[in-house]
This record gives C-alpha cells, sequence and structure tokens, in this order.
C-alpha cells in the first residue's frame, strides 16, 4: 500500500486509522451483513452513529446545551445562503473581508439584505486580520459573520472578536477541531466536512437555538435550520457515510486526547515550519506574523521563478499537492489534524535540500 502526505486545502488527509477501521467495516457493519452505505437513515444502527457522532462533538467541542448540531448538505457555500435567510430579521448584517471565501459569503448575502463590511484586508491582498471591536457594527445588525479560518490566504483570527449581544457566525471550515474554543462566543458556526471532519458532502452547523426559526418567508424548506433541527437533521436522506466517517473521526481525535492534545500537536507542527522559513534567507511567508494560520501555511521563493520545479520535485518525493492557490502564488502546505508531525518533517528536510541544490 502506498500512501503520501497530502497537503491538500481539502479535500484532504484522513488519518490512517479511520479509514482502515472503515476498509474493516465495509461490507459487513455490526453483523448486520450490509455496509453503513446500504443502512436506511432511520434504521436502528444509523441512529446510534447520528446520536454517536453529535454526542462526540458535543464532547470535543464542549457545546453549551442551548446550541443544536446539524449535520446538512449543501457544503458551506450554503451556509453563504443559509445564514441571511435565517438571521436577517432586520434585514441588514456587517461581514468581515478577509479573502476569497469571506468575498463569497459577501456577495451571496447581498442578494437577501444589505451588506455592510465592516473590516477588510482586501487592499493589502488578504495579508492580515483586521482589528473588530463591537463599536464598528450598526446596533441593527442581524449578526456578524467571520471567516476563521483563510484556507487561500494563510491567516486566522487569533482572537474571537466580541460583537456584544450581535450574534457573531463564523465559517470554521478550515480550522474547526483544530484548537480549543469558546463555543458560547458564537451564534452560528458552519465548517463542510472535508478538512478537519471527513469526507465532503457533509455539512456541520452549530447554531443557538434562538437563532433558530426566524427563517424568511422566501426561505426553502431545506435552507431553513428549523427544518433540519426540528428532524435530528433527518429530514430527508443526510449524507449517512459522511456522518459515519465523522463519528470515526470524532473517536480518532478523543483517543489522541482531544482537542486539547490535537491543539498542541498542530501548534508544534506549524511552529516546525513557520522557524524553518523564518531562518531561511531563500523562503519567505507572504502572511503578517500576527495572523498566522496553523492549519495552511503558504510559502514563496522571493525574486525566483523555481514554483513549478518546487511542486514537481515534491511530488516525486511523496509530497503532495503543494502549489499555492492562483490567487496568491507560491506554494501552500495545508497542514489539517491529520497531517502526522512527521509528514511536515518530511516538508522541512526537502525545502532544506530543495534550498542547497538551487541557492
Ligand atoms: N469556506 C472556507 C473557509 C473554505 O475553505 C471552503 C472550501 O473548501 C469553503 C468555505 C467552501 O466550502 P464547500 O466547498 O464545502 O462549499
Amino acid at each position: 500500500m502506498k500512501r503520501v502526505y497530502n497537503f491538500s486545502a481539502g479535500p484532504s488527509m484522513l488519518p490512517l486509522a479511520v479509514l482502515e477501521k472503515a476498509q474493516k467495516e465495509l461490507p459487513d457493519y455490526k453483523n448486520s451483513g450490509m455496509s453503513v452505505m446500504e443502512l436506511s437513515h432511520r434504521s436502528g444502527l444509523f441512529t446510534d452513529i447520528i446520536t454517536e457522532a453529535e454526542s462526540l462533538l458535543r464532547e470535543l467541542m464542549n457545546i453549551p446545551d442551548n446550541y443544536k448540531v446539524l449535520f446538512v448538505q449543501g457544503g458551506a457555500s450554503q451556509q453563504f445562503a443559509m445564514v441571511p435567510l435565517n438571521l436577517m430579521k432586520n434585514g441588514k448584517a456587517a461581514y468581515v473581508n478577509t479573502g476569497s471565501w469571506s468575498k463569497k459569503a459577501i456577495k451571496e448575502a447581498k442578494k437577501y439584505g444589505q451588506v455592510n463590511v465592516i473590516a477588510s484586508s482586501e487592499d493589502d491582498n488578504f495579508t492580515f486580520i483586521p482589528k473588530v471591536n463591537a463599536s464598528m457594527i450598526d446596533p441593527e445588525a442581524d449578526y456578524v459573520h467571520i471567516t476563521t479560518n483563510n484556507t487561500i490566504e494563510g491567516t486566522a483570527f487569533r482572537e474571537i472578536p466580541d460583537t456584544g449581544n450581535i450574534p457573531l457566525v463564523a465559517d470554521m471550515s478550515s480550522n474547526i477541531l483544530s484548537e480549543e474554543i469558546d463555543v458560547s462566543k458564537f451564534g452560528i458556526i458552519y465548517a463542510g466536512a472535508q478538512k478537519n471532519i471527513g469526507p465532503a458532502g457533509l455539512t456541520v452547523v452549530i447554531i443557538r437555538e434562538d437563532l433558530i426559526g426566524n427563517a424568511s418567508d422566501i426561505c426553502p424548506t431545506m435552507l431553513d435550520y428549523q427544518t433540519h433541527s426540528d428532524s435530528g437533521s433527518l429530514y430527508n436522506t443526510p449524507p449517512t457515510y459522511g456522518i459515519y466517517m465523522a463519528k470515526l473521526v470524532f473517536e480518532w481525535i478523543k483517543e489522541l486526547g482531544g482537542i486539547e492534545a490535537i491543539q498542541k500537536r498542530n501548534k508544534e507542527k506549524a511552529d516546525l515550519l513557520y522557524d524553518y522559513i523564518a531562518q531561511s534567507d531563500f523562503y519567505a511567508s507572504p502572511v503578517a506574523e500576527d495572523s498566522r494560520s496553523i492549519m495552511n501555511i503558504p510559502f514563496v521563493i522571493p525574486g525566483r521563478d523555481l514554483d513549478t520545479q518546487f511542486v514537481k520535485e515534491a511530488k516525486e518525493a511523496g509530497l503532495e499537492t503543494l502549489k499555492g492557490h492562483r490567487s496568491v502564488g507560491g506554494m501552500r502546505a495545508s497542514i489539517y489534524n491529520a497531517m502526522p508531525v512527521e509528514g511536515v518533517e518530511a516538508l522541512v528536510s526537502f525545502m532544506k535540500k530543495f534550498e542547497e541544490e538551487n541557492k
């Protein structure tokens, strides 16, 4: 069997232990003679899977009782519409523009109401996270939207802004479960699964109960949080296999010691890479130091046209998908939870060798 270190921004690596467990259980889940893929979403066995997935996520993230956990489809991109359709009672929302995904969320929300961009780093190519405080927010705004980790640009909010009484909505697609957060600071947290949760096709929404039940009249049934909340995410057929895989990933995180332990490991991995880039005069980080992501780490080779060669030779060395996003250029290493420390060590060794050979 061949496995590489996959630095893809998503879909990304899954823990090998999770893949092996899924493989073992694939044709015959718990002596049912059926695969999880073949189980009715209303069967007892699947009810156990979805109940356990929710309870593990609650435990890992310490989700308060007045929050619902929803398993939906449509990706994080569908949340760009669901959020305004459900929350824009006054028809006004505040957005922080920190990258390509924020821009998409803003564009979508503008279809449903007035969007006020209260802070942006667009003029500086999104290389830092702008400061946000309660005084910037219209008191009539229905919510404030942030992207906690900017997958493409490699920035992250190191501090969660205080939005006072206005609910804070966060796209956490690329850093959910990577470090400890206080869920009670948020009105809604949403994330596409394909980075730290499991395979693509599942979207997790964590929503404070008082924000459910206010959807606009034109909101389609499937985009109303109430629909999914009332039915325990079983209004229609949910992405059953994705939920099963998420449950295995949650179990894996718990076995590793929970979010505290995974955060420590993630910090160690990110430090390895940032420290190497900092001491090198060959590579550089395009991101402001106080705004750096520990999940997505872009780096460039200034003044040289070596990106294609770097990516090609890295691939030959078993280091996959290191090409930077076309909007940023250079390279990007996405080092989500499933990336082992050894993967980052292998990348740093390769970077050293490449530097020596091409200096
Ligand atoms: N938001 C962020 C921060 C992302 O990284 C992504 C990309 O994967 C998305 C939103 C879009 O997610 P999806 O493809 O699940 O719609």
